[in-house]
């Protein structure tokens, strides 16, 4: 399976962007119980249909490519394989991938919005930050989507061949609907409202 997040060129540019800004911190994702850091799932259509979810964690996209996209269903466990980090800028990324490119094939904003924290420690008093709790393989997060909201976790349970392999499962909340299935019903691209087709030709006819 191709699990290709695309635009290794657009990963260093973001880079050595970040070197020239001398940014003082890197927003959110670093301290315990930061709000309002970003996230964003794409759907891509390289060899393999997925979707790269990506949470704003330390200054950079952590990424993970879901097969079969998120669920709104705390019953599905949704393989989501770590793939490389992104700059922040990505997420507004939709487009064509040119054929030859790293992850070749359109790009769909098929969610976004901003995330909390919600990880705290096994007694429950004390917040653990995004990276620490990333370390350590368990990420618990309340979304604020447009198409996906309330809480949902990723835990790594497995490393096979140098991929870190997790689950992505949504939590049983006020959210969580069996019934909805979004990645199957609500296809259109939040930023542009088109669907992958109309996006593929849109890069076709500015050609
Ligand atoms: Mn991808």
């Amino acid at each position: 399976m191709n699990t290709h997040t695309g635009g290794r060129q657009m990963l260093h540019k973001g880079h050595s962007k970040r070197r020239l800004d001398h940014r003082p911190e890197p927003r959110g994702g670093e301290t315990a119980g930061d709000n309002k850091s970003i996230f964003v799932i794409q759907e891509h259509d390289a060899s393999t249909l997925h979707y790269d979810f990506r949470l704003e964690i330390g200054g950079m996209l952590k990424s993970w490519a879901v097969p079969k996209g998120p669920s709104t269903d705390p019953r599905d466990k949704r393989l989501a394989i770590e793939t490389e980090d992104h700059p922040l800028e990505y997420a507004d990324f939709e487009g064509v991938i040119p054929q030859g490119d790293y992850g070749a094939g359109t790009v769909l904003v098929w969610d976004r919005g901003t995330y909390r924290n919600l990880k705290t420690d096994a007694k429950g008093n004390e917040s653990v930050s995004m990276l620490t709790a990333y370390k350590h393989g368990h990420l618990l997060f309340w979304l604020d989507g447009q198409k996906l909201t309330g809480g949902y976790a990723l835990t790594l349970f497995r490393t096979d061949d140098g991929r870190k392999q997790w689950l992505l499962v949504k939590m049983d909340d006020a959210s969580a609907d069996a019934r909805r299935n979004p990645v199957n019903t609500e296809p259109q691209s939040v930023l542009s409202g088109h669907t992958l087709a109309q996006i593929a030709q849109e890069t076709q006819r500015r050609k």
